[in-house]
């Protein structure tokens, strides 16, 4: 294999790797709220949104982060796709979410 065809493969291997991975961000449901639970409100605090790929081109947000692999959802707690998060005063928060206080698992 030539030198440029080995490029332009690998290039194209991660296009698709980045495409695949947005695709499943996007892919991401927001349920319903849970009932009766403070739930935390679209952009209130922390460049929180409840769908992480409302996200995209903040400058801490990193590509498929979301709040189901962050360090600070209660998944214990989970109930509807929404789980507690201390960041947010213990208010409910979507999986699918993100906000700028995201912390690696
Ligand atoms: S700290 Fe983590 S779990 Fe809490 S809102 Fe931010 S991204 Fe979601």
């Amino acid at each position: 294999m030539k030198r440029r065809d080995f490029f332009k493969t690998s290039l194209m291997s991660l296009a698709t790797f980045v495409a695949g991975r947005e695709a499943f961000a996007a892919a991401c449901k927001v349920g319903a709220a849970p009932a009766g639970k403070r739930v935390a409100k679209n952009k209130s605090r922390l460049d929180y949104v409840l769908n992480a790929v409302d996200a995209k081109g903040h400058k801490k947000y990193k590509p498929n982060s979301t709040c189901l692999n962050c360090k600070w959802y209660k998944k214990k707690k989970e109930t509807g796709g929404y789980a507690p998060c201390p960041m947010m005063a213990n208010k409910y928060v979507s999986a699918c979410g993100w906000c700028k206080s995201w912390k690696k698992m």
